[in-house]
C-alpha cells in the first residue's frame, strides 16, 4: 500500500526550551492515518497535517470503548541519527490487543514503515537534550456510525508524535506507593493483557485516591483473589528478594511490557536470577518485615525504571533500601537508557535506526 503524503503548509514553531516540554502536550506537524472497513480492509494510508479528527457521534469508540493504543519512543543518538527501541514488539502487542477487542489487525511491517515515514517527515521535532525523546502514540479504534452493540466493521488507525521532556528532571528519585485493596485494574479473562483505553479509565479512581494520600502510584493486586501483586500504576513491577528478582508472571491480567521483557533479558545476561511467578502480598510483607526485600521498582517505556522507596501496607509504611535507588535498579536504568539513546552498544539487536 502506498502512503499518500499531504504536507503541512503552515508548520508550527518547534519548542526551543527542552526543560519545558513535559509529556504529551506538544504535537508535531503531521500524523499518520488509515481507514478500515470490512469490504476494503485497511486503505487510504496517508500522512496529513496534525489536526482534529472528524468522527460520527455514534462511533463505537465513544460508546463502547473499542480502543487500543501503544506507547514507544524515538531517541536522538549522539551521532544525530534517530532510533526506535523494539518497535516490532509494540506492533505485535497491538495486534494481540486488537484480537482481544475484536478490532482489525495491522500488518506490523506496514505499520512500522508508516511510523518511520512519519518520523522522517517530522525528524527535526526529535529533541536532543539529555533525557528527551519523541513519544510515539499509535492508536486504533472502532468507528462504526451506529449504536448497535456489535463487533467493529469500521475502524481507524492513527499515529501521533509528541516531543517529550526528561522523565527524571531531578534525578531518578524513588517514589512512595500504596497497595490498592478496593479497586482492581484487571481480571483474568478480561482485558488486562491488552493495552486498551478502558483499562486506564477503570484505574483512574485508585490513582486519584493514592495521589490525595500523598502516594505516587498504587500497587495493583489480582482481581480474583486479591492476593497477588500484579503491576504498579501503569508499569510492570519487580522486586529483588534475597538476591533474586521476582516479577509477576503474565497470567492474562498483567500487561506484557517491552521494558519488563528487556529488564528480564538484561538481568539474565548479568547472571542475576529472575523468577516470573505469582508473588503474594503476604510474601512481600514478610520480605519487607524481615529485611529480605532489597529493591523494588516499576518499569515501563515512560520512566524506564521507577524505584520504589516506600511501600505502604494497610497504612503502615515500609522503607525499601533506605528509600534510595538500589544497585540493580540503577544498573538497569543505566544500561537501558544507554542502549535506547545509542550511547552503549546494542548487543541484543533491539534498536532500529530511522532512515
Ligand atoms: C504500557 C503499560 C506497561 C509498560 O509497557 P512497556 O511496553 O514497557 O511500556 C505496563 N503496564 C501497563 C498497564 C501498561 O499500559
Amino acid at each position: 500500500m502506498e502512503i499518500r503524503i499531504e504536507k503541512n503548509l503552515s508548520p508550527k514553531a518547534k519548542p526551543t526550551d527542552a526543560s519545558a516540554l513535559g509529556f504529551g502536550k506538544i504535537f508535531t506537524d503531521h500524523m499518520f492515518m488509515m481507514d478500515y472497513d470490512r469490504e476494503n480492509g485497511w486503505h487510504d494510508a496517508r500522512i496529513v497535517p496534525y489536526g482534529d479528527l472528524a468522527i460520527s457521534p455514534a462511533a463505537t469508540v465513544l460508546h463502547y470503548g473499542a480502543e487500543i493504543f501503544e506507547g514507544l519512543k524515538a531517541y536522538r543518538r549522539p551521532d544525530g541519527e534517530i532510533q526506535l527501541f523494539r518497535p516490532w514488539d509494540n506492533f505485535e502487542r497491538m495486534n494481540n490487543s486488537a484480537d482481544r477487542l475484536c478490532l482489525p489487525k495491522l500488518d506490523p511491517e506496514f505499520a512500522l514503515k508508516a511510523l518511520k515515514a512519519l518520523i522522517n517527515l517530522d525528524r527535526d521535532w526529535v529533541p536532543s537534550a539529555e533525557g528527551t525523546s519523541l513519544y510515539i502514540r499509535p492508536f486504533l479504534f472502532g468507528n462504526d456510525p451506529f449504536l448497535g452493540v456489535h463487533t467493529v466493521n469500521k475502524a481507524m488507525f492513527v499515529i501521533i508524535l509528541s516531543p517529550s521532556g526528561s522523565y527524571y528532571k531531578e534525578g531518578v528519585n524513588p517514589v512512595r506507593i500504596m497497595i490498592e485493596t478496593e479497586d482492581v485494574r484487571a481480571v483474568r479473562g478480561g482485558t488486562g493483557y491488552a493495552k486498551c483505553g478502558g483499562n486506564y479509565a477503570a484505574s483512574m479512581r485508585a490513582g486519584e485516591k493514592a495521589e490525595q494520600k500523598g502516594f505516587a502510584q498504587v500497587l495493583w493486586l489480582d482481581g480474583v483473589e486479591r492476593k497477588y501483586v500484579e503491576e504498579v500504576g501503569s508499569m510492570n513491577v519487580m522486586f529483588k528478594i534475597s538476591g533474586t528478582v521476582v516479577t509477576p508472571k503474565l497470567t492474562g491480567s498483567v500487561l506484557p511490557g517491552v521494558t519488563r521483557r528487556s529488564c528480564i533479558a538484561l538481568l539474565q545476561s548479568w547472571g542475576v536470577p529472575v523468577e516470573e511467578r505469582l508473588l503474594s502480598v503476604q510474601e512481600l510483607e514478610d520480605a519487607v518485615r524481615n529485611g529480605t526485600l532489597e529493591e523494588a521498582f516499576g518499569c515501563g517505556t515512560a520512566a524506564v525504571v521507577s524505584p520504589i522507596g516506600e511501600l505502604s501496607v494497610d497504612d503502615v509504611p515500609y522503607v525499601v533500601n533506605g528509600g534510595k535507588i538500589g544497585p540493580i535498579t540503577q544498573r538497569l536504568y543505566g544500561e537501558l537508557t544507554g542502549i535506547q539513546w545509542g550511547r552503549r552498544p546494542d548487543t541484543f539487536g533491539w534498536t532500529e535506526i530511522v532512515k
